[in-house]
């Protein structure tokens, strides 16, 4: 039985407080807490296992591969992945999402081509194709985003055509929730001769994914998003894809054979992951995917859907409170962004800090879309499966606090 409650004491950090007051963390699409079963995992292996993996016939070593391996596996289950070997540890989404603009677009992209993203996409699934466009004279295409916040399909239908050579977009929205529908998309890239890219970094740590009926070609996503360490991301990608691409970083660990002029690739996933890769934190991760398991994703989708919809009616009660993205809870997640008529995030965000609550003012890295929504930031809290009702009522009660203060002090100034 899912309980928030119970969940809470596997946190050692929830027990702090800030400011004099019990910490109310809802900045979670930043990135979430981490239960003391990762952070034991991580002193575990440096108190008994520290070695570097994959060189050494020595113990240390062979329980240290071992382990680091395990964890590829468990992220294949995680995502329904047929094979561990699709499975590439990166330091985080972004690099995930370079290495695919690199060894994927450098080779596939020329001038004319075009690649599809939309204004609702976090700036690190776009600058890398900016950057690609930029080596290859490809076309970067907007799809733009409805006033309640979801993808314009028909404006997807007329982007994505035959110069469409990628289509990349975030599965959940990191400022609106949104949860876009990937396979309805999936199908038009795949009609079209496109790849298809997933920004998976908000929807794999919040609801089940099944890559194989999902419809992508790549998915990437972060650990730390996910009760996992910093430093770790995953890129996975469909059958035959990784094979055909040239590896995106050179060293160590992934060459066969090194001649002086050339040099021959590890096999998969290991031609992907230059150098000594970060073993403590996938470790880590492999604990925080235990801790998942044992809830179970479905669980964990349904915990934020009673949340957020907890939050958006109370939210959405408060007079001057405007929240952006979708109000239907089954077609968003647990990111709640809104605005308060005449008052900026980061006084907004300074408030509640002082009541011990950790929200996100300000682009969210989304400046695309801020522009879209013609605000210069926003609020954010965001929720995980250890964030309660009570937290958001004491949300609620700093909101109406903020406003009160602001209020007050507009009422003097007209004065
Ligand atoms: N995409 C989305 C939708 C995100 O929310 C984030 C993180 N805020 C990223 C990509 C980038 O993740 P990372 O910083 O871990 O690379």
């Amino acid at each position: 039985m899912f309980s928030a409650t119970k969940i809470r004491e596997d946190f050692p950090i929830l027990r702090r407080t800030v400011h004099d007051r019990p910490l109310v963390y809802l900045d979670n699409a930043a990135t979430t807490q981490k239960p003391r079963q990762v952070i034991e995992s991580l002193v575990r292996y440096y108190e008994t296992n520290n070695a570097n993996i994959h060189r050494g016939i020595h113990t240390l070593s062979v329980e240290a591969t071992e382990q680091y391996e395990a964890v590829r596996g468990k992220v294949a289950l995680l995502i329904g992945a047929p094979s561990n070997d699709s499975i590439v540890f990166t330091r985080n989404t972004t690099e995930s999402i370079n290495l695919v603009a690199r060894s994927w677009g450098d080779a596939n992209l020329s001038e004319g081509d075009e690649i599809v993203l939309s204004l609702m996409e976090h700036h690190s699934n776009i600058v890398p194709w900016q950057l690609l466009a930029r080596r290859t004279g490809a076309r970067l295409r907007y799809i733009e985003v409805t006033a309640d916040g979801h993808l314009d399909l028909d404006m997807a239908r007329q982007l994505i055509g035959p110069r469409t050579k990628l289509v990349s977009l975030v599965h959940m929205s990191n400022v609106l929730g949104t949860i876009n529908p990937i396979g309805e998309i999936a199908g038009m890239a795949h009609a079209a001769g496109a790849r298809f890219l997933v920004d998976a970094a908000q929807s794999a740590p919040h609801l089940p994914i099944d890559v194989t009926g999902l419809g992508a070609d790549f998915l990437a996503f972060s650990a730390h998003k996910m009760l996992g360490p910093t430093g770790v991301g995953v890129l996975w990608a469909a059958d035959g894809l990784l094979s055909e691409m040239e590896p995106f970083l050179g060293g160590g660990e992934m060459i066969s054979l090194v001649r002086q002029d050339e040099s021959t690739w590890a096999d998969l996933p290991h031609k992907f992951e230059a150098g000594t890769p970060n073993i403590a934190d996938v470790i880590g991760f492999g604990a925080a995917l235990d801790y998942l398991a044992g809830l179970g994703m479905p669980a964990v989708r349904e915990h934020e859907r009673n949340i957020t919809a907890y939050a958006l009616d109370r939210l959405g009660a408060l007079p001057g409170l405007n929240i952006h993205g979708p109000s239907d809870v089954d077609q968003r997640g647990g990111a709640v962004s809104f605005s308060l008529e005449g008052i900026h995030p980061h006084d907004i965000s300074t408030i509640l800090d002082s009541r011990g609550i950790a929200i996100r003012a300000g682009h969210h890295c989304a400046q695309l879309l801020m522009r879209a929504l013609d605000v210069p930031a926003t609020s954010r809290a965001s929720f995980y499966i250890y964030n309660t009702e009570d937290e958001v009522d004491a949300l609620v009660e700093a909101v109406e606090a903020v406003q009160r203060v602001f209020n007050g002090v507009s009422h003097r100034t007209a004065v």
